[in-house]
């Protein structure tokens, strides 16, 4: 499940700020990022306030995939940003307050299709442009999935897949697909001026506008908007869980739809028969059509994944680094696409080229968690054998500067390769406490960009705990 959808906004900007801090040098971070103030976080977008327009587009070219890459680690799913500047006088240019700022980000599709006169809060449907079938690679694991969303794509509401129903965990690419889906009718509608009507939205969009026409007394012209359509695509259904109310409405809705043949298509995170909350009728509806799952991506598809993502970025990456990134990372396409994300940033803000090394380094933390059977007293007897020091020195009080040296190493290699607590760790090196801890951490934190044979040191040794 999704649980940065309910990531508070606050949250969210103050440790949004802490990861570019990291990232960048502070004077950097100093005028450009400080004076900036969260205006509102969507489920599309994020709206920040600058304080001159120029800001705009300086974020814009200089730090959009700093600014991508640091809100996808946080929310799960790709935002657009948007900058409102505080100060109106001196940029003569109009505010864009659509989530279209990024200007390949998104397209309105709805616009393109359909005239209607649908209350306002309706037509907000905002589609990334790159979620395309082109750009969705095809494995083992997604193929039938790819398959029959091409089918419905190019024929809607004629074959029998209606509804099509994708489901699979999170970052697999079904977002991805439904958006393909979306495109390519629109396209199809722009070359043969077929009138079909299109709807995507987000099980959460739905919900909140059918609240909202509760509200504003307008549950009429709700329904007959959606009534109206002649493809609707609906995603991440499992959000319907427990809202009765908007269940029974997508119900007849769903009904309504199918029944004059139009498509529909869906996208969930479990099978329909395991959604929880969710009314067995139309669970058992989800089940008239064609149910498919996307599995995570096996190793070939994940360097495809990888190779491909870096030359739309327009970045050659040595074979050796993308499968060194698609050996480490398997659990979802989020995160594989993510690490990329930071490690071109890394190479591009420190102006250097991506090795091996660099990849390693600025992966780790994510690389971690995968070898979870690495101990404390293993990495004291790794560090130990390593600067060939006596048995029990990194426990014990010793200054000398080989020792501290190898403890604050140690540590360092502890935080970042087992689950343990920083108050733990320090109980394993003679009961120091946390902020002793924090410290041999931050130092080398600091060094270990500058400090060439530091970083050999902490490559070697990850390298040896990682193969024990
Ligand atoms: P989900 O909706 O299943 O959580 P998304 O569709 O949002 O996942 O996919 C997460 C990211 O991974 C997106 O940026 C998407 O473009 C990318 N992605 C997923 N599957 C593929 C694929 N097969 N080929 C290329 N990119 C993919
Ligand atoms: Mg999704």
């Amino acid at each position: 499940m999704d649980q940065s959808l309910s990531i508070d906004n606050n949250v969210f900007w103050d440790n949004f700020l802490k990861i570019i801090e990291d990232q960048v040098n502070s004077q950097s971070f100093n005028t450009w990022f400080k004076p900036l103030r969260l205006l509102d976080l969507n489920q599309n977008s994020i709206i920040i306030s600058v304080p001159k327009a120029y800001f705009s587009s300086w974020l814009e070219e200089h730090y959009m995939s700093l600014l991508k890459s640091s809100s996808a680690s946080l929310l799960d799913r790709d935002v657009t940003f948007s900058f409102i500047p505080e100060d109106k006088s001196d940029s003569g240019v109009d505010i864009n307050m659509s989530p279209g700022t990024d200007t390949n980000a998104s397209v309105n599709i709805f616009s393109d299709t359909v005239k209607d006169t649908s209350p306002s809060f309706l037509k907000q449907l905002s589609i990334n442009k790159r979620f395309t079938f082109d750009s969705f690679v095809v494995g083992q694991s997604n193929q039938f999935a790819y398959a029959a969303s091409k089918a419905v794509a190019e024929a809607p509401g004629t074959t029998a897949f209606n509804p099509l129903v994708i489901y699979g965990g999170v970052g697999l690419g079904k977002t991805h697909l439904l958006q393909a889906i979306a495109i390519h009718c629109n396209n199809s509608v722009k070359k043969s001026m077929r009138e079909n009507k299109l709807i995507y939205v987000s099980s959460e969009k739905f919900t909140m506008d059918f609240i909202m026409s509760i509200q504003n007394n307008l549950t009429h012209e709700y329904t007959k908007y959606y009534r109206n359509t002649d493809i609707l695509i609906v995603d991440d259904i499992q959000f319907f869980n427990n809202k009765e109310r908007t269940q029974e409405e997508f119900f007849h809705i769903f009904n309504a739809l199918h029944l004059q043949g139009k498509q529909i298509a869906l996208s969930m995170d479990k099978p329909p028969s395991q959604l929880k909350g969710l009314a067995d009728r139309l669970i058992n509806r989800f089940q008239w059509g064609l149910v498919t799952d996307i599995q995570p991506p096996d190793f070939e598809t994940r360097i495809a994944i990888i190779k491909k993502k870096a030359e739309a970025d327009g970045v050659y990456l040595e074979n050796s680094i993308a499968e060194f990134i698609a050996e480490n990372i398997t659990s979802n396409i989020r995160e594989l696409e993510g690490s990329l994300i930071r490690l071109l940033a890394y190479s591009s803000l420190h102006c250097r080229d991506i090795s091996l090394q660099m990849a390693s380094e600025v992966l780790m933390d994510t690389i971690q968690k995968r070898y979870p059977l690495i101990t404390i007293e293993f990495i004291q007897n790794l560090v130990d054998d390593h600067f060939s020091l006596s048995k029990n020195s990194l426990i014990g009080n010793s200054r000398r500067k080989e020792v501290a040296i190898a403890r604050h190493i140690a540590i360092y290699l502890c935080k970042q390769l087992t689950d343990s607590s920083l108050k733990t760790i320090g109980l394993h090196f003679g009961g120091r406490d946390h902020s002793t801890v924090i410290y041999s951490i931050n130092i080398v934190e600091n060094k270990l960009l500058k400090d060439i044979s530091l970083a050999a040191h902490i490559k070697t040794l990850t390298e040896k705990a990682k193969n024990s």
